[in-house]
């Protein structure tokens, strides 16, 4: 039996440090603050903001959540990402994509502050990635697959990784943030040749290819440590699972991250670490 890598622990854990921040800031009078940018009304961007809102208010953090119509023009929006950059009281932006086709999504994400990127969506939070420097933050999904190994003591030191996939919003920060602790990364995409026998031979496997359950016990070997960052709807099974074939691989790899209950339940947690990081560094 593989050891499984419970994200519902590291965020209890990040969770308690959030908390413990958020008290000792407001008692120098600062409020950590997130507004949560939604144009129009998309169900997933709507259950979203319901769940960062209460997040929000059991760690203690301010939310104000910014709604605006689906017609809402570029310029609009993009006055609206300048008032919070200059407001003082709000110390990050969450603001959800895809926005509606008429307006430049990458031209939005770029108005963005760095400083107000805690979901790490702007080019200053990835140059913050490429080079280890603490500006802007990381991709809150890729934090998520290097806070679970910190956070179980895996020591990437040395160690071989391959990254499965290859987005700005997974796959290539996960592989910098491995390398950033030391690992010798590969990053496999649709375009990989036998990705079979580099994966089943590394030591550390991130799995984000965004395909329900498409890696089974053919990719992967003993001993390796296992980080699914997949997550579908699974109609037949009417369950929730990862890009692993979770049955295949668990019995023969050392540790895996469960679906769910793994790498997403991290990503909320590290969202809200990040609002309270970005208040204190303007202390
Ligand atoms: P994405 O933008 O669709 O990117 C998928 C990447 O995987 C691409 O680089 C693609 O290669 C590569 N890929 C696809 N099929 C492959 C295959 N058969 N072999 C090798 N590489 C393959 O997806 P994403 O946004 O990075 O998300 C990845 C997964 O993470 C999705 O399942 C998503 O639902 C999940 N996710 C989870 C969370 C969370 O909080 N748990 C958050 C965000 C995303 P090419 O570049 O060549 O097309």
């Amino acid at each position: 039996m593989a050891q499984l890598l419970s994200g519902k622990t590291v965020a209890a854990a990040l969770d308690a440090g959030t908390q413990a921040a958020v008290s000792a800031l407001r008692e120098q009078g600062v409020c950590p603050t997130l507004a949560i940018v939604r144009v129009g009304e998309r169900a997933d961007d709507i259950a979203y903001e319901r769940g960062a809102s209460k997040r929000c208010r059991t760690l203690g953090l301010g939310c104000r959540p910014v709604t605006l119509p689906a017609e809402t023009t570029e310029a609009e929006l993009l006055a609206v990402m300048d008032r919070l950059n200059r407001d003082p009281g709000v110390h990050s932006v969450l603001l959800f994509r895809p926005l509606p086709k008429h307006i430049h999504e990458d031209t939005v994400r770029r108005a963005l502050a760095p400083e107000k990127d805690a979901d790490g969506i702007t080019d200053g939070s990835l140059a913050g990635v490429f080079s280890n420097t603490a500006v802007g933050f990381p991709p809150c999904t890729a934090q998520a697959c290097v806070e679970l190994l910190d956070y179980y003591g895996i020591d990437c030191t040395g160690k071989t990784a391959v990254v499965v996939g290859r987005s700005l919003v997974v796959g290539k920060p996960a592989a910098l943030l491995l390398m950033n602790r030391n690992a010798t990364v590969t990053v496999c995409h649709t375009k990989t040749r036998g990705m079979a026998d580099l994966t089943r031979r590394a030591d550390i496997v991130v799995v984000a290819a965004g395909r329900m359950q498409s890696l089974g016990a053919e990719y992967f070997s003993a001993g390796q440590i296992v980080i699914d960052v997949g997550i579908h709807w699974n109609e037949a099974s009417g369950t929730l699972c990862g890009d692993v074939r979770f049955s295949e691989v668990e019995p023969l790899v050392k540790a895996i991250t469960p679906v769910p209950g793994g790498v997403g339940s991290v990503t909320t947690s590290l969202l809200m670490a990040h609002v309270v990081e970005a208040a204190r560094r303007t202390l």
